[in-house]
């Protein structure tokens, strides 16, 4: 395989390891993310209390402004002017105009009158970003709790290389706030006519703002994670906020922002000018394992083909159910959508794309299909396992079996790995981007590829071993 033909995730490989000093590696992409299945001795070392989710605190006033009121406003216009600046701290000043002068009052009401303006000056001074001037940054299962992560077993060098804890995510998710990163969509980016073809999309930002989009991988909560520090499912909570389950040591479960879906949930409420209308992440699915910590995969059902981890799973669980369990998945897939989050294929069983057949891709994609999609509903996103993309970089083309099999199904979307700042490509039939893995191995080896984003120094979580093994 030349490097011709891996890039651009062999250009990623071939970067990184240049910058590092070390050899260039070949054809090694299938070692990038260490999502086989496995199964894992936990060693129960002395453990110290586990560190709690650094708490982000609001740096700046969010911006634009609320509406300032000069003159006293009727205690019953409030409720509708607070409404319509929710809409403009996510900016979209189309909606909130639209939404006050809806007002059977606003003929008459003066304060009413005063925000419309203010929101039509905050629109006129908005630009429209370049649809190609938008980088998009990728985190797996973020660790919670490093003793366990960093513990020294079979485990820890991959969670080093390509795992981010909570503290340096929230940091990095600050300083990204701080620089005036605003959270899109790649359906923001670009839209899907009624024919399929593709067009570019339309974002416009205030000065200082610029979109970006973060998507996580991998949100399965594997069972060769278990006992590693990290969250064990996604849930749905009483008020309907979506929250992490994590097992402590005693096997009591704990209720948290362990992991960056409630992360950012909560830093959105906190900041929700961070987030262009409400449009948050999007996260890139297997199946195998089930999806967001259930298990629900047919295999659980059929009892067929099971793994290891698997058997030792339903055995271990004897009153296991897989009506409720899709059930439970789903709610927690449907809440996390109602809250601005979207799902991608990241195929059924992590399959390396470059090196399987489209015949391959296709038996794949039927039972991503036939257990995922039921759960979190359609997607036209397909976000490619170790980054293996379906061609170079040369565009795609119905010449190609795998994306004619991909875009027969839907998918519009394609995105693989790549460290570079921007690889965003357009074509009538697919949007194609590059994204950029801001995990151990690139903060230790390219702190410099960061520095738009954050400053490796004051992120770095100090319980990581080092040196960060090579890859
Ligand atoms: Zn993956």
């Amino acid at each position: 395989m030349s490097y011709k033909r891996q890039k651009p995730w062999g250009r990623f490989l071939f970067m990184t390891a240049v910058l590092s000093g070390t050899a260039v590696l070949s054809g090694c992409s299938v070692h990038m993310l260490p999502f086989d299945d496995k199964v894992v001795e936990v060693q129960d070392d002395d453990k110290e209390e586990p560190k709690k989710a650094v708490e982000i605190k609001p740096t700046r006033a969010p911006s634009p402004t609320p509406v300032p009121t000069e003159t006293p406003v009727p205690l019953e216009v409030q409720p509708i002017l607070d409404e319509a600046a929710s809409y403009a701290l996510q900016y979209d000043y189309d909606k909130a105009i639209a939404f006050l002068e809806d007002q059977p009052e606003f003929g008459e009401d003066l304060a009413l009158q005063t925000a419309v303006k203010k929101y039509r000056n905050t629109r006129a001074a908005c630009t429209e970003w370049k649809m190609e001037d938008i980088t998009h940054v990728f985190f797996h299962t973020l660790i919670y709790d490093t003793s366990k992560a960093f513990d020294g077993d079979e485990d820890e060098a991959g969670y080093n290389q390509m795992m981010t804890t909570i503290s340096e995510f929230n940091r990095i998710i600050e300083s990204m706030y701080d620089k005036g990163y605003v959270m899109v969509s790649l359906h923001d980016i670009a839209t899907v006519n009624d024919d399929g073809t593709m067009a570019p999309g339309s974002i416009k930002l205030p000065p200082g703002r610029k979109p970006f989009v973060l998507s996580q991988d991998d949100v399965s909560y594997y069972h060769y994670m278990d006992g590693d520090g990290f969250a064990s499912r996604l849930i749905v909570t009483d008020d309907g906020s979506v929250k992490c389950e994590y097992i402590e040591d005693d096997g009591t479960v704990s209720v948290g922002n362990y992991d960056m879906v409630p992360l950012i949930d909560e830093f959105v409420e906190e900041h929700p000018d961070f987030s262009y209308r409400g449009h948050k992440g999007i996260l890139a699915m297997t199946g195998y394992n089930g999806v967001l910590g259930y298990r629900t995969d047919s295999a659980y059902k059929t009892g067929q083909n099971l793994q290891d981890n698997q058997k030792e799973f339903l055995d271990a669980n004897p009153d296991f159910d897989y009506d409720s369990e899709v059930a439970e998945a789903k709610k927690v897939a449907d809440a996390m959508k109602a809250e601005g989050w979207e799902f991608a294929s990241h195929t059924w069983g992590h399959r390396n794309a470059t090196s399987s057949s489209a015949g391959e891709l296709k038996s794949d994609n039927e039972k991503w299909e036939k257990n995922v999609k039921p759960i979190l509903g359609d997607t036209d996103v397909i976000i490619f396992a170790f980054g293996a993309d379906i061609s170079n970089w040369e565009k795609y083309d119905f010449d190609n079996p795998k994306f004619a099999y991909y875009k027969s199904r839907g998918y519009n979307y394609y995105c693989n790995v790549d460290s570079n700042r921007l690889w965003v490509q357009f074509t009538d039939q697919a949007f194609r981007m590059g994204r950029r893995n801001l995990d151990g191995y690139r903060m230790y080896y390219n702190p410099e590829l960061c520095s738009d984003l954050f400053d490796v120094d004051e992120v770095w979580d100090q319980s990581r071993p080092t040196p960060v093994p090579e890859m």
